[in-house]
């Protein structure tokens, strides 16, 4: 059912381009959830997120704290690709909202990092928190007794376009080394 998913219009396009929904990847049973914006052409090809040149820019810079694949899940805020890599509408992003929000009732993270702002607006919509890129809070989600250390950064695409913003992102990640380093104690 899913595969023909029609729920917003990223459905035509998806299947116009025969390009595959991007479902998360990762394990489902780690504590630490990464949460991107949308998938771009190489993740609507192979259907995983996190796979073209920022996505490789990312995990290169996350996999020094902690194994991305094995030690983490990845999702999107929509799983399947927007044309012309245009950011997703609320629409669009509200159409995915009960795969994403399952995902997190599900694996019940002690760490979720953001990355840009339509996925940091998207759990500070649903926790009720404000969020600052680069500032750690803790977040709750009060229903289902959910509390969690929440790291928003700037999206992986912005922070490579330039040396200065890389170089404060990989201090930023470092300065948080010991919160990754120690997420089994949270
Ligand atoms: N790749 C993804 O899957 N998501 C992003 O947000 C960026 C790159």
């Amino acid at each position: 059912m899913y595969e023909r998913c029609r729920e917003c219009k990223l459905g035509d396009y998806r299947e116009e381009k025969r390009y595959k929904i991007v479902w998360g990847s990762g394990n489902l049973s780690s504590k630490i959830l990464v949460m991107g914006e949308a998938p771009g052409e190489n993740e609507a090809k192979l259907g995983k997120p996190f796979i073209g040149k920022s996505g490789n820019f990312f995990r290169n810079r996350l996999n020094k704290y902690f194994d991305v694949e094995n030690s983490s899940y990845i999702i999107n805020t929509v799983l399947c690709r927007p044309p012309d890599n245009r950011q997703p509408s609320i629409a669009e992003v509200k159409a995915c909202f009960p795969h994403v929000s399952t995902v997190i009732f599900t694996m019940r993270p002690k760490i979720i990092v953001t990355a840009g702002k339509i996925s940091s607006q998207w759990l500070s919509d649903f926790t009720g928190n404000p969020f600052e890129i680069y500032e750690l809070s803790v977040a709750e989600i009060k229903t289902a007794d959910l509390i969690f250390a929440w790291l928003p950064l700037y999206h992986p695409s912005y922070v490579m376009r330039s040396k200065e913003q890389t170089q404060r992102f990989e201090k930023v990640l470092e300065s948080y080394k010991n919160l990754f380093k120690n997420v089994d104690m949270l």
